[in-house]
Order: structure tokens, then C-alpha cells, then sequence
């Protein structure tokens, strides 16, 4: 049994619908009830994308190994409308990234855990912190506030949006 923490973002149509069929999904993926972050509104990052997204983090219980987990969540966004071949900012149905997969440190070519960028991405940061407040990255050794700290500013409101 792996412990997990997946962050979602969407920033086209309802927005909210997209997250919560998502969550819906992962909850098929978990043998545990999910713990939810609150929702944050945040501006695009990039020159392609440009609507507002919602973002949101969740933490659950699964018995899937690694790879097949993040085969199992790209397939999702493929089907649910993504288009693969557009740029890496473009707007987007929903995205879904593993930010922890049990503590462990992965680097391979199609997964590294950690997840590459979320340290600079506030907008994953600030919702971890609320379903994990004692966060420690397991490559850097740093704590979660301290990685609020160093991130790049961008906008990033809590909502109190359901999902
Ligand atoms: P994305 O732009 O978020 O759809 O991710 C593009 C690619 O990043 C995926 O096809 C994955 O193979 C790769 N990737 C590497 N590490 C991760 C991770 N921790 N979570 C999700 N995707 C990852």
C-alpha cells in the first residue's frame, strides 16, 4: 500500500466539474477515503494559457505501483479531452501531476517523484501544506514553509469552492 498526493489543475469550461469527476476518478484508484485540499483560483503561468485555474491537491491510500499509477492518469486526461499534442501551457480540460508516491525519490524517464516542478509552483505548495502540513521533500530535505517561501510570487486565492 502506497501513500499518494496528486495535484489537479483546470482551467477550461466548468472548471469545478472537471475537478470534481477527477477526484471522482482517484477515488476509484484509492482503497482509502481521499483527504481534499480547499480549491485555489490561480493566474496562468506562461504566455499560451489564459484563463484562470483551479487548482487542488489530494492525498489517498493505493495498491497500484508507481508507473501504473501515472499510466492510469494520463490515460484519464487523454480521454477526458486533453489534446496531448498541444503546448505544454495551453489551456486544459484537467491536468493530473504525482507530486509523492510513498516517500520514495524516483527518477526515471517517464516519472521522477518528487514531482520535477512543483517546488516553484505555488499553487501546488499552498494546497500540500494543507493536507500535509509537516512536508519535507524527500531530495532537498526542506520543509514545506520554507518552500513556500522560495517560490516564485504569483497569484494564488483560496476559495471556497466544493469539489
Ligand atoms: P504533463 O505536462 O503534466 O502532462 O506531463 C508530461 C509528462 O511528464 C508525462 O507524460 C509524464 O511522463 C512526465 N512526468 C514525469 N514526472 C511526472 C510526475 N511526477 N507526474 C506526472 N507526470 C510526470
Amino acid at each position: 500500500m502506497a501513500r499518494v498526493i496528486i495535484a489537479l489543475g483546470s482551467n477550461l469550461g466548468d472548471r469545478r466539474s472537471h475537478l470534481s469527476q477527477a477526484r471522482q476518478y482517484l477515488e476509484s484508484l484509492s482503497t482509502t477515503p481521499l483527504t481534499l485540499s480547499s480549491v485555489y483560483e490561480t493566474e496562468p503561468v506562461g504566455e499560451v494559457s489564459t484563463h484562470m485555474f483551479y487548482n487542488a491537491v489530494c492525498m489517498f491510500e493505493t495498491d497500484l505501483e508507481a508507473m501504473t499509477l501515472l499510466e492510469k492518469i494520463k490515460t484519464y486526461e487523454q480521454e477526458y479531452g486533453r489534446d496531448p499534442s498541444a503546448p505544454r501551457w495551453a489551456n486544459r480540460t484537467i491536468d493530473l501531476d504525482i507530486i509523492d508516491y510513498d516517500r520514495q525519490n524516483i527518477a526515471r524517464q517517464r516519472l521522477v517523484v518528487p514531482h520535477p516542478e512543483y517546488e516553484k509552483r505555488l499553487f501546488v505548495l499552498y494546497p500540500l501544506q494543507e493536507v500535509y502540513p509537516d512536508w519535507v521533500d524527500v531530495r532537498s530535505g526542506r520543509h514545506i514553509s520554507a518552500l513556500i517561501e522560495q517560490a516564485p510570487k504569483i497569484g494564488v486565492f483560496k476559495t471556497r469552492v466544493n469539489w
